[in-house]
Order: structure tokens, then C-alpha cells, then sequence
């Protein structure tokens, strides 16, 4: 059996990250990884993605992006460059190709079982991530079985579908992207709309995402929030990455003939049923976006930088057809794959301690978990809003590693 004072589960960002600040505080430790770095952007992404945050927002301790394109979006090619250069730069302890099977409590920490072997550490780290597994809704049952069922995580490119149109269940950042690809691709697309966070691309000349970490949104932290666990569970922002910078919504997917219904309530011989829900959640959706566009001309003007930047401006509100369909036969209309678009969560299939909550959730306050010396990272809103996005990674590796230390010199 071997030891490490610290053990961290995962060499993507939130691993790395934790790992360089482990290492600045002179804390022994070891990354394990299942895969190699930044194994879930090499073999759980589709073909075309690109990052949906600018070039100068992939920003981790001591490492930043550096090329002559800071407004672009990576490919994924390009973000696994990055993470294994971040790697590599900090040498960072990683063992690649070692899963964790099975973590439990012991006397003064944790015994890690893995594929190379068993381990025993005082405090462990759990940044194994948050987009493990496909949500899909329980109705998905129901389904014929001549229709492919996918989830983004399984999806490549347009090309290796079987023939047919698509249904994309589910309007976040992964439903829009895929929409617009299938639907370039000369399929017939369905989209399933539900609760939605509408962005535009650029804002009075700026990437949206630029103002919203110049106002300080993106660093808004989770106890000042009145209803974190609300926040937590938003749907990711409607934003794709292009090098044209465009704006998809879902006006613009309309446009280009993707077919838009509610939110899917059912699927029972064959038979998609839509809730008629579809007006109402566009209409909140604009008044969020008009609400997040309202705070950011707020601050331009408490910054006196109104003759610096283009007018205020405000967008069409979604334009819906006047009828949307409340039920479809899916193989009569043509359809031959679905894709669940419906959010990711995290595998603790491997954690045998009791840190769940009925809900399969990790109960923690700001990444510090109930168990003596166990963190987590990567999380949803965890301590900031930028907590899940390669941005976040940094700041709560700091404060968390500042906990961890802290701990490790009480107990001394
Ligand atoms: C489709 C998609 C697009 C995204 N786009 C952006 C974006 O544009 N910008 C942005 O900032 N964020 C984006 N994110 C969010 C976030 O940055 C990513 O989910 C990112 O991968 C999270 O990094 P992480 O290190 O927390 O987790 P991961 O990258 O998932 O890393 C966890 C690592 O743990 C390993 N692991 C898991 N279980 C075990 C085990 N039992 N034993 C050993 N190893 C294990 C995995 O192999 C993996 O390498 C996106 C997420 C998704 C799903």
C-alpha cells in the first residue's frame, strides 16, 4: 500500500489546478487519471466543438493563453494543448491510466482503490468532474427502438447518424449546437425547448461573457446568493464559439428552418408529446437577458464609459410560429435519431462514503465536503459562478488548497 498526504481524482483543469497550489504549499500529493490529461475534452466532445468562452477567459494559475487570437474560441484539440502544457509546466503527479474504483473512510483519511494498486491518503480531492453522465429524462423509455438514441457525450458529427431527421431534446448550449449543425447538414430538425438562458454573442462591442466578468457576475460567489441550490441547477447559457462570432438562438435556428416545439412531457407508442409551455418560457428567457443587458448598461454608465462604447441596444424577442405542434409520431415524421441534450452530472459510483444526498448529490458548502478532509471541485455555481468553467478552476484551487493546508497544520 502506498501514501500520499493528498490524492486527486482527475487531471482536468480542476485537478491541475488543485494540483499546482498543492504543490506551492510544498503538499505531497498524487493525480490519478483514468484516461491522460484533459481526458474528458479528447473523448467525450463532438468533432466541431469549440469553446463557448474567448481565448483570454482560459486562463489557469500561472498559465494563460498566449497566441495572437485572444477573441477566438479553441477547438478541442487546442484546449487539451493547453491543459497538457499546464501539465507538464507545473509537473504535476499524475498517474494516467489509473481509474479509481473505490475510495472509503479510514481512521485518518481515505484508502483509494485503483487499477495500479491500493493507496491511502490524509485528504482527498474528488475533481473527477461534473459531465460525467448524460441526464436523460425517465420518459426516454419510450422511445421506438428503430430510433437512435444519443446523448452529446456519444455524438460526433452529422455524418455518422443513420438516415433521417433529428430530435434535439433540450435548448441549452449543446441543443442549439447541435441543431445548427444537423440542420446545416440538410436534416430535418426538431428542437424541445424547455427552460432556456438566452445571451447574445457580442453586446456594445464586446463579447457578452467579457461583461459579464467585467460587472462581476461571473465571480459572484455562492453565500450571497438567497437561493443557491436554484442557481445551481440553471441550464447552461444559450452560446456557441465560432470564428464568425455569431449569435445562435433560438430566432436564428427558426430562421434557418429548425422546427421548434415545447418542452417534451412524453413519448408513449411512438408519440412525442410537447407541453404548450413553449411561449411562456421564451418570453422569461428575453426578460432575463433584457434584465442581465439592463445591469450591464447600468455599469457602463457608473463607470462614465458611456462614450466608449456603442449605444445600448436590445434584441427581437423569440419569434414563435403563431401554432407549434403538441404531439408527434416520431418514425411517420421521419425521425430517426434523438439526442438528449439534457444536462450532464457527475459518476460517484466509486465514492463509498456517505456524502450523497437522496438526489445523488455531493453535500458540500463551497467545494469543502461532510467528511473530514474530502473537496470537491468543478461543480456547478460551487463557489463562484465561474466555479464549472476552466476560468474558476484557479480561484477555488486557491481557496480550497488554502483550507486543506490549514487543516493538515491544525491536526499537526
Ligand atoms: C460540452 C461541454 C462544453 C463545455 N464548454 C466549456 C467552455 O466553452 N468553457 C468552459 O470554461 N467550460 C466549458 N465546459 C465546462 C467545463 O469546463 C468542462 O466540463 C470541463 O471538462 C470540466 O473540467 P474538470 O476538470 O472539472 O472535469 P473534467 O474535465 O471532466 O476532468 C475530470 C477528469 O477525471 C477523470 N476521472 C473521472 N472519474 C475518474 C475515476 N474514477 N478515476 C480516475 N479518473 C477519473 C476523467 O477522465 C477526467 O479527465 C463545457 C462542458 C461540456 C460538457
Amino acid at each position: 500500500m502506498k501514501f500520499a498526504t493528498a490524492i486527486i481524482i482527475g487531471a482536468g483543469q480542476s485537478g491541475l489546478a488543485m494540483s499546482r497550489h498543492l504543490t506551492a504549499r510544498s503538499i505531497d500529493h498524487v493525480v490519478f487519471e483514468r484516461g491522460e490529461v484533459a481526458n474528458s475534452w479528447l473523448t467525450e466532445r463532438w468533432d466541431s466543438l469549440r469553446l463557448l468562452t474567448p481565448n483570454w477567459q482560459t486562463r489557469l494559475p500561472n498559465h494563460a493563453y498566449a497566441g495572437d487570437d485572444p477573441h477566438g474560441f479553441m477547438t478541442m484539440a487546442e484546449v487539451a494543448g493547453f491543459l497538457q502544457r499546464y501539465a507538464r509546466l507545473s509537473q504535476a503527479p499524475i498517474m494516467s491510466g489509473t481509474r479509481v474504483i473505490r475510495a472509503t473512510q479510514q481512521d485518518q483519511g481515505y484508502e483509494v482503490l485503483t487499477t495500479r494498486g491500493v493507496w491511502r491518503c490524509r485528504k482527498l480531492v474528488i475533481a473527477s468532474g461534473a459531465c460525467n453522465i448524460a441526464s436523460i429524462p425517465s420518459h426516454s423509455a419510450g422511445l421506438p427502438a428503430k430510433i437512435t438514441s444519443l446523448t452529446p457525450l456519444q455524438y460526433r458529427n452529422p455524418g455518422l447518424l443513420p438516415d433521417g431527421g433529428a430530435m434535439i431534446v433540450g435548448a441549452s448550449a449543446s441543443g442549439i449546437q447541435l441543431a445548427r449543425e444537423l440542420q446545416a447538414a440538410g436534416r430535418r430538425v426538431l428542437l424541445s425547448v424547455g427552460d432556456h438562458v438566452r445571451m447574445p454573442r457580442t453586446y456594445r462591442g464586446r463579447d457578452i461573457l467579457w461583461w459579464m466578468d467585467a460587472i462581476g457576475a461571473m465571480n459572484m460567489r455562492y453565500d450571497a446568493i438567497d437561493d443557491i441550490q436554484r442557481a445551481r441547477h440553471l441550464p447552461s447559457l444559450q452560446l456557441v464559439g465560432t470564428p464568425d462570432h455569431v449569435t445562435v438562438d433560438l430566432n436564428s435556428l427558426r430562421k434557418a428552418s429548425v422546427e421548434l416545439v415545447g418542452r417534451l412531457v412524453g413519448l408513449r407508442d411512438g408519440k412525442a408529446q410537447f407541453s404548450g409551455s413553449l411561449a411562456n418560457f421564451c418570453a422569461l428567457a428575453d426578460l432575463k437577458m433584457n434584465r442581465l443587458l439592463a445591469s450591464i448598461d447600468d455599469w457602463v454608465t457608473a463607470s462614465g464609459l458611456d462614450q466608449h462604447v456603442p449605444a445600448p441596444e436590445r434584441f427581437e424577442p423569440t419569434m414563435l410560429e403563431p401554432e407549434t405542434k403538441l404531439s408527434l409520431d416520431l418514425v411517420s415524421a421521419g425521425i430517426g435519431t434523438v439526442i438528449w441534450a439534457t444536462g450532464f452530472r457527475p459518476d460517484y459510483s466509486w465514492l463509498d462514503v456517505p456524502v450523497l444526498d437522496r438526489k445523488g448529490r455531493i453535500r458540500h458548502d463551497g467545494g469543502i465536503v461532510a467528511a473530514p478532509g474530502m473537496y470537491v471541485m468543478g461543480l456547478p455555481f460551487m463557489r463562484q459562478r465561474k466555479s464549472s468553467f476552466i476560468d474558476g478552476a484557479g480561484d477555488d484551487a486557491a481557496d480550497l488548497a488554502a483550507h486543506l493546508s490549514q487543516n493538515l497544520a491544525n491536526a499537526a
